[in-house]
């Protein structure tokens, strides 16, 4: 097994044996970049040494030597030398980057006597000096395990002594005193000598950047980052010849990226130091200076700078992170990788690279990260800004929000209208609070997870939301909530992060959301490499024009029961829903049935062209109505305040109030009667979607009706339409058939009063698992298939949404029962395995059946990718999630045509 490569055999493609550091300076050396003489130590020579039992493999000191000999050749130094010695730094480098997890020791080779011999190679003794207490201050911590702090203390003494503020006014004399003093801290500690040995150094060295890939934090970061041995096993360790940047005024070093990593602009963009080492930039023991002034500086050096980020960028082809020294007026580089870079930079910088010539489109379409794009849709909290959260929940719909407490929906409505910003603070949402996050500017709750109804509702029509901040206790009555010592009154400011989960008190500054030029033209690049078409959730001609704006070809659902929630409306849906028989209701659906069409024209309109999905009514009817508690406690107050009026003096008034009260009591209680019968144990999978269809066809068939006509009136005025309706909840081909001669029936008195025909389309959601079993029955009627992936997943792992998410996924997901939250992160194996059936079954009946998605999983790139691999026609999301959904689609399809 070949151990070593010297950097002329190695390339940036040698990542997993060479690590990235490695395989990046041979292939800089390969470009005719000025790379410091150097070989690496194969990242499986560590696994080797691990596997051993942490012993060195035999020979691995000889292999060295020969490395050894080779930077002594190009160097012209030697290695231990008393007059011309060889440094050499000894550097980790692993597959992937993993900052600040392991080490770097410097100036490796120093001793008593060599350090005579830097003194007349740098003409300077002050500048040897220091490097020798530096190195062995570096040596000891990380190859011998001293604590750190002995050597800072004494070296804060000896300055003190001397009067000296910066390490820099510390002359040769007193850097004597320090090494000397740094050497009996070593003995102190170990009982022995510092080795003074160069190759008993470099053993030591290498040992110890060995040893540090199994250190408890590097263990660690690789468990945060999950890094697994497929992405990074073992290490590499660098030995490259020393070069000074700390050896006078014509000296410096320095970090550089080849582009803006804040902006993405194109330019130079760094810091270096003058007559400084490369841990000084880090430590920032003093201020470095912004590249910009090398210009005058060093201009000479400034250009090759300039030259070498256009080599770089043309080699690697994305922005590079480059580390610099500068010896003597000679420039070196040190390493190069990938530049981290913001979500807008990352989209600047890949268009900028496409016009430019450096990639192609396909290559910018899949170089960025599309969860990364949702944080350019949404207000943020300012990176600059220094407010602590005092709470954190589940970032539950992602942006910022400022404004004061408020804990009803109600009073949300009206200091929102009165034009105040507002949070809605509930332990829960109803759908019946609806009105009041139409008011708010974000939603915070207690309880409830990410799709829970808070959060489905809030990310749906893109506000903020923290939903299931346990930490908070709120007082509704009271209009109070705690957290921790902290008390809240309504009115008081807080602001949420719905992108982080964080609650702060009081306002924290935002910068505002951009969908910039570049981010829209990269999207335009995407739309023609997609195969999936990207349709919108939402149920309002603003969501819908939004979604438009975000490039949405279509609704994909369009949830009818949001409609009902409008504060003109919920008084008629309660009367609705209290009524007992058809008879009773009719009144109540007829009025409601021109509002419905309002609304759906004016979607319709918004959407003109393109198809409209309209679900009909799915949730539980109690779910519009107050909770029983509620209302009994509501009774309870009632019927004090009529106990409490005067008998005796028996004004009009008091007759009068009393008899309102015995009205209200009465309406009340039959209300809370009705809500008893209504409750059901498991809502879930109780009375709701078609089922309510099937008892109670008149509400359907008034959903229907609306649909029909405000098709029939918006193709009157000549706008095109493609509308569809579908069934949610569907189980049985039988209650599709029931459904489906409602609406024949409807079409055709439509046709009737209109003298024209809508084109509708009649589908089904596929959210229960049977009705994928019976796919090939249920496809006899239904045109097209959307899959309603939060109820299926629900169903298929027979957990309920909103107790898993609150009570055990969070320790699923952590300790690896499952690999991701199946209510956010499509379930292949499972849900996927069952989305299969389906489609095969669908298509054996109906070759040519649309088939989509409109659960939450419609906006996850992972489970964008799976549905472009089970070739369904479309996805559908939250409006701020389609540029995500337009993005993963392209990269599925980029995916999917190269393998
Ligand atoms: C679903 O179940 O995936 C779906 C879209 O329906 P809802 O979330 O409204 O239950
Ligand atoms: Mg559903």
């Amino acid at each position: 097994m070949k151990r070593i490569y010297l950097f002329e055999e190695g390339a940036a493609k040698d990542k997993r044996l060479l690590g990235g550091k490695g395989a990046n300076l041979a292939e800089m050396m390969k470009m005719g970049l000025p790379v410091p003489p150097g070989f690496i130590i194969t990242t499986e020579t560590c696994l080797e040494y691990s596997g051993a039992g942490e012993k060195m493999p035999e020979r691995l000191m000889d292999e060295v030597a020969t490395g050894i000999k080779h930077i002594e050749e190009k160097t012209g130094k030697k290695f231990g030398d008393i007059h011309n010695p060889l440094l050499v730094s000894v550097r980790s480098g692993a597959a992937i980057s993993m900052p600040g997890m392991m080490d770097t020791i410097l100036n490796l080779g120093l001793n008593d006597e060599t350090v005579k011999g830097l003194t007349e190679l740098g003409g300077n003794e002050r500048f040897a000096y220091d490097a020798y207490r530096r190195f062995i201050a570096m040596f000891c911590k990380i190859a011998m395990g001293v604590q750190g702090e002995l050597f800072d203390e004494t070296f804060e003494r000896i300055k003190r002594k001397h009067g000296a503020k910066y390490d820099t006014d510390l002359d040769a004399e007193a850097l004597k005193e320090v090494v000397k003093e740094f050497k009996k801290i070593c003995k102190d500690a170990l009982g022995k000598e510092f080795p003074s040995d160069p190759y008993e150094q470099l053993r030591l060295a290498i040992e110890a950047v060995f040893k540090s890939w199994n250190s408890p934090r590097c263990v660690a970061y690789r468990k945060e980052f999950k890094i697994t041995p497929d992405i990074a096993n073992g290490t590499a360790v660098n030995v490259v010849a020393m070069v000074f940047g700390n050896m006078g005024n014509d000296s410096a070093t320095g970090v550089a990226f080849t582009r803006d990593p804040a902006t993405g602009e194109n330019v130079l963009f760094g810091e270096y130091l003058t007559n400084a080492q490369g841990e000084d930039v880090v430590a920032g023991v003093r201020t470095p200076k912004p590249i910009s002034k090398m210009k005058d500086e060093m201009p000479q050096i400034y250009q090759e700078l300039l030259k070498f980020r256009d080599i770089l960028e043309h080699r690697y082809r994305e922005v590079q992170d480059f580390e610099f020294t500068i010896e003597r007026g000679k420039l070196h580089m040190l390493q190069t990788r990938g530049g981290k870079m913001n979500a807008e930079a990352r989209v600047k910088t890949a268009v900028d690279m496409v016009k430019e010539g450096i990639i192609t489109k396909e290559e910018a379409i899949l170089r960025l990260y599309p969860e990364q794009l949702e944080k350019l849709m949404h207000k943020r909290i300012d990176p600059k800004s220094k407010a602590k959260s005092i709470a954190r929940g589940l970032a539950a719909s992602p942006g910022a929000a400022s404004g004061i407490a408020i804990f009803s929906a109600d009073d949300a409505e009206r200091e929102g209208k009165a034009g105040k910003d507002v949070i809605l603070v509930r332990e829960e949402t109803k759908p019946e609070d609806v009105h009041g996050f139409f008011a708010s500017q974000g939603i915070l709750t207690s309880r409830g997870g990410k799709t829970s109804h808070a959060a489905v509702v809030a990310r749906g029509i893109g506000k903020p939301c923290v939903s299931g901040c346990e930490a908070i206790r709120i007082d509704v009555r009271a209009k109070k909530a705690y957290i921790g010592k902290a008390v809240i009154n309504e009115g008081d400011v807080l602001t949420i992060d719905g992108s982080s989960g964080d609650v702060y008190l009081g306002e924290v500054s935002m910068i505002e959301p951009e969908l910039g030029e570049e981010l829209l033209e990269l999207l335009k690049w995407a739309d023609k490499k997609r195969r999936l078409g990207v349709l919108a959730n939402t149920d309002t001609p603003e969501g819908a024009l939004q979604a438009r704006k975000f490039g949405a070809e279509g609704i994909g659902l369009c949830r009818t029961e949001r409609m009902f929630n409008a504060t003109d409306r919920l008084p008629l849906v309660q009367a609705m829903i209290l009524s007992e028989t058809a008879d009773e209701r009719k009144p109540y659906l007829e009025k409601l049935l021109p509002m419905q069409k309002q609304d759906f024209k004016e979607i319709l309109k918004a959407m003109e062209g393109l198809p409209v999905t309209v679900r009909l009514l799915d949730p539980p009817l109690h779910e519009f109505l107050p909770s029983y508690e509620e209302l009994q406690r509501d009774v309870d107050d009632l019927k004090k305040e009529r106990e409490s009026l005067p008998l005796k003096r028996k004004t009009s008034v008091i007759t009068k109030r009393a008899k309102d009260l015995e009205n209200t009591i009465a309406e009340k209680e039959k209300m809370a009667k009705r809500i008893r019968t209504l409750a059901e144990i498991n809502p879930m999978l109780g009375h709701r979607g078609v089922r309510v269809g099937i008892t109670e066809p008149d509400i359907y068939e008034t959903q229907i009706r609306a649909y029909f006509e405000a098709c029939a009136e918006v193709m009157k005025e000549g706008t095109m339409i493609k509308p569809e309706l579908m069934v949610p909840n569907v189980c049985t081909l039988q209650e599709l058939i029931v459904v489906k001669e409602i609406l024949d029936r409807v079409a055709s008195e439509v046709e009737q009063k209109y003298g024209l025909k809508v084109p509708m389309k009649f589908g089904t959601m596929i959210e229960v698992v049977r009705a994928c079993l019976e796919a090939d029955q249920i496809a006899k009627v239904a045109e097209f298939f959307s899959f309603g992936t939060n109820d299926l997943t629900q169903a298929t792992f027979s957990f309920s949404r909103e107790d898993a998410e609150n009570k055990f996924l969070p320790f699923y997901t952590e300790n690896k029962v499952l690999p991701d939250n199946p209510f956010q992160t499509l379930d292949i194996e499972g849900v996927g395995k069952l989305m299969k059936i389906c489609i095969e079954l669908g298509r054996k009946t109906r070759p040519d059946i649309k088939i989509g998605i409109c659960g939450e999983h419609g906006g996850d790139p992972k489970s964008v990718e799976f549905c472009d691999d089970i070739k369904l026609t479309y996805v559908s999301c939250s409006p701020y999630r389609v540029p995500i959904a337009r993005l993963a689609a392209a990269q599925a399809a980029l995916r999917n045509q190269s393998s």
